[in-house]
């Protein structure tokens, strides 16, 4: 075990088989914060690609043979190995992907459970029992069905949660019995390479979870290897669809970005309100998928949420992520922090009031509030990913929902009132894949089903619904039964 962060300043090989393998290709990995280079991982080829999906095809011949206790065993040893690193993991995250060390360390323990959760679904992967009896052609017959692995799967991830986006792919893949070949993001591999260390140490076959960094279009040449069974993708919409486009028959899974809104009706608890808009719009400076984007607000509340929400966003604490104040820290690059800049300067441009905000210190973008801003302006009808909210206000709720629902996104929406009527309505009538009642869309637990429609995605992830989009159900009838 290479122990704690210091060991950051070495060159960390990629995992194959098993075994760390050091390239020529050199990647350096940056602190998003005051860019200095943490560490170098090597990237692989699309010769070490190829090895490592031969490698996943031959571990899954032991792997779909694997007892249930077995899989459960390593799981369970892997959340408790995480566990007993868990500063490590979270100073990691902290410096690779700049996330706040609060943050950082809540991940961390949302990865633990994701892996206990896994464990413990690998013991409860029932079957069906179901008589034919419905026709006299078919009476006489029993059918059993049983879900069973469907083998290699490719498991790209994002850079902004390192650690539990990743656990999302590889647990369940492990819990139902497939192997893994997993693309970290370029931006924060480390978190991922360090997890292989643990999967190692927790007794993990040879090949059951192959880990490299590799350049974006060696893994996009690897979501068209017949070899693979399956691409579980999190990243942005364009990436995900494009690969939907070119992975031929595999099964794919797609969980991408949006623009979420909540919708703050007069009879909501205005102090809760505020608070979770707060946490759901600069959480992770963000960067986060399901961010607190657009708030939509009865107008007779406006003016009395708009005042008391500027004023709480204005003391948020921005800076170093690993001061244990920080709230928002950077954006991931320089890159980032420009465009987000020029979204807001277009708003503005637009006609739209910048409340709050709208400047940017190195890489940390200033918590922004946004009001008056139009439909077409990028900020409101594009994923922002950075700490800006748009203000709007409304009359009626219907309208409020149907301006939720104005967008090409659907990944989940929060609605605050203590109306039942009106949280069935939102129920019903908002095209998301969940709905928050008295919650920003930025809610998420890791045993829910989760994922998007319209444009954010396809597919659900939670461990039991991966589980199942990484199984198929096969049937087997028994004849001639007495
Ligand atoms: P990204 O640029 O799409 O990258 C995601 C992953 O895809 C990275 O590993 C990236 O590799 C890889 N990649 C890029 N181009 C590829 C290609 N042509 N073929 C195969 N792989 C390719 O996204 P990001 O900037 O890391 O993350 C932010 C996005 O992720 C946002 O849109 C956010 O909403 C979304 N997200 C969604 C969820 C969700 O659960 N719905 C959760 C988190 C984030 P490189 O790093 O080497 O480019």
């Amino acid at each position: 075990m290479k122990g704690d962060v210091t060991y950051m300043s070495q060159i960390y090989g990629l995992l194959l088989q098993n075994r760390w393998r050091e390239t020529p290709d050199r990647l350096p990995v940056r602190n998003p914060y005051n860019g200095q280079t943490l560490a170098e991982v090597c990237r692989a080829s699309a010769g070490e690609l190829d090895e490592a999906i031969a490698a996943a095809q031959q571990a899954f011949t032991a792997m779909r043979r694997m007892p249930a206790y077995e899989r459960a065993g390593l799981l369970r040893r892997t959340a408790e190995l995480i566990a007993a690193r868990s500063e490590d993991f979270a100073r990691t995250i902290c410096l690779e992907s700049g996330k706040p060390i609060s943050a950082s360390r809540a991940e961390v323990q949302r990865s633990i459970n994701t892996f206990t959760l896994a464990a413990e679904e690998a013991t409860r992967i029932s079957g069906e029992v179901l008589p034919l009896d419905i026709a006299p052609a078919s009476a006489g017959r029993i059918a059993l069905i049983r879900r069973f692995p469907i083998g290699p799967v490719l498991a790209i991830t994002p850079f902004n949660f390192p650690l539990n986006l990743v656990a999302h792919k590889i647990a369940p893949a492990l819990a139902v019995g497939n192997p893994v070949v997993h693309k970290p993001s370029s931006s924060a591999p480390l978190t991922s390479l360090k997890l292989g260390e643990v999967l190692i140490e927790a007794g993990m076959p040879s090949g059951a979870v192959n880990i490299l960094p590799c350049p974006a279009a060696v893994a996009e040449k690897a979501a068209q290897d017949e070899r693979l069974s399956m691409v579980s993708f999190t990243g942005s919409p364009a990436v995900g669809w494009r690969l939907k486009s070119i992975c031929g028959r595999k099964k794919i899974t797609l969980e991408l970005g949006g623009n979420a809104a909540a919708v703050i009706e007069p009879d909501a608890d205005m102090g809760l309100a505020i608070e979770r808009c707060v946490f759901g719009g600069y959480v992770y400076a963000g960067q986060v998928c399901i961010a607190l984007q657009r708030i939509y607000i009865h107008e007779t509340v406006y003016e009395q949420f708009a005042r008391t929400f500027v004023d709480k966003v204005e003391k948020l604490t921005a800076g170093d992520p690993l001061a244990e104040e920080t709230f928002v820290g950077p954006l991931i690059t320089h890159e980032e922090v420009m465009r987000v800049h020029a979204w807001v300067e277009e708003a503005r441009s637009l006609g739209g009031q910048v409340l709050t905000g709208g400047t940017y210190r190195d890489a940390i973008y200033m918590p922004t509030v946004l009001a008056k801003v139009p439909r077409q302006a990028r900020c409101v009808c594009c994923e922002v990913f950075g700490p800006v909210t748009v203000l709007f206000s409304y009359q009626d709720f219907e309208q409020a929902l149907e301006a939720v629902n104005d967008s090409v996104y659907g990944l989940q929406a929060g609605v605050f009132t203590r109306d039942i009527g009106k949280i069935m309505m939102a129920f019903n009538r908002l095209e998301v894949g969940g709905v928050m009642v008295n919650d920003v869309p930025t809610f998420r637990a890791d045993n829910f089903p989760y994922g998007g429609v319209k444009d954010s995605g396809f597919g659900r992830e939670g461990v039991s619904c991966a589980m199942e989009e990484m199984s198929e159900a096969k049937v087997l009838v028994v004849h001639d039964v007495p």
